[in-house]
């Protein structure tokens, strides 16, 4: 939830920007993977930099959301590039009343054709979060980082017990920033209704789910960033689990104990550990 007064159009665009070029920094989104949207339950007037106008039909009909709108990602596009040409690169989409249809606002420098595949998986997240939480804002960012997306390879990391366990020992900030752990969904086809529902359930009680094969998704009701700052916390505690493996896991990690004392020092409820 986001209180007024509300960023304007610029500066959304630039924190988009920002989360895609980190995403690109720790080698998370290589080429054109990764997408992003962010929800906007606020009125915002798109136009001066989003003219063209057309409508779209929206993957499911969101007629709760009639109104609202959100920044989506283009299709084949690089998230590292955003930062440079947002409109180039980002879709403004409002949603008709009714919500089967949406007004999809572009830019004459316009590099897409559609907006990211995976925007089903999006929109399912947006409308469930929104539908339990009331909230105004959220973010929903996809990218694929290669630790945790090794990791998810090996048969034992894709139960959740053991995946928690065992990244969130490395650092004491992680279990602070990511109490409920990495969800887990196992693989499914890219973009299919059966990776939207599941990463519509796991989303509910985690803030970041693993993608078994394929990669992470996050989200965030205060900002863009703060999804991208998820995956960095998840993606650095899988770095050192890959370098724990590959070290003949010489090292130790914090204990059971060790983690409880920091949660109980920074009054953090997690049932991880
Ligand atoms: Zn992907």
């Amino acid at each position: 939830m986001i209180e007024a007064p509300y960023p304007e159009l610029g500066e959304l665009l630039l924190l988009i920007g920002e989360a895609g070029r980190r995403m690109s920094d720790i080698d998370a989104t290589e080429a054109a993977a990764g997408n992003l949207s962010v929800y906007l339950g606020w009125p915002l007037d798109p136009r001066r930099t989003f003219p063209n106008i057309e409508t779209i039909p929206l993957p499911e009909a969101v007629p709760e959301l009639a109104g609202n709108a959100f920044l989506v990602s283009g299709a084949g596009r690089r998230l590292r590039e955003i930062i440079d040409h947002p409109a180039a690169n980002l879709g403004f989409l409002v949603v008709d009343e009714g919500g089967a249809t949406g007004q999809l606002h572009t830019a004459p420098s316009r590099l897409f054709e559609h907006l990211t595949s995976e925007f089903n998986s999006h929109l399912a997240v947006h409308r469930d979060q929104v539908r339990l939480t009331g909230t105004n804002f959220h973010a929903v960012l996809h990218a694929q980082p290669p630790h945790l997306t090794y990791l998810s390879h090996i048969p034992r990391y894709c139960d959740e017990k053991h995946l928690n366990r065992h990244l969130l020992r490395w650092q004491p900030e992680t279990i602070v920033n990511l109490p409920e752990g990495i969800g887990v969904v196992p693989f499914t086809l890219p973009g299919s209704p059966e990776l939207m529902a599941a990463t519509v359930r796991s989303l509910r009680t985690h803030r970041i789910v693993l993608w078994a094969k394929h990669g992470v998704i996050a989200r965030s009701d205060i900002s863009v960033k703060r999804a991208a700052d998820r995956i960095e916390y998840a993606e650095t505690g899988a770095r050192y689990e890959y370098m724990n493996l590959t070290n003949r896991e010489m090292a130790e990690g914090l204990s059971v104990e060790e983690v409880r004392s920091i949660c109980a020092a920074f009054n953090v409820q997690q049932a991880i550990f």
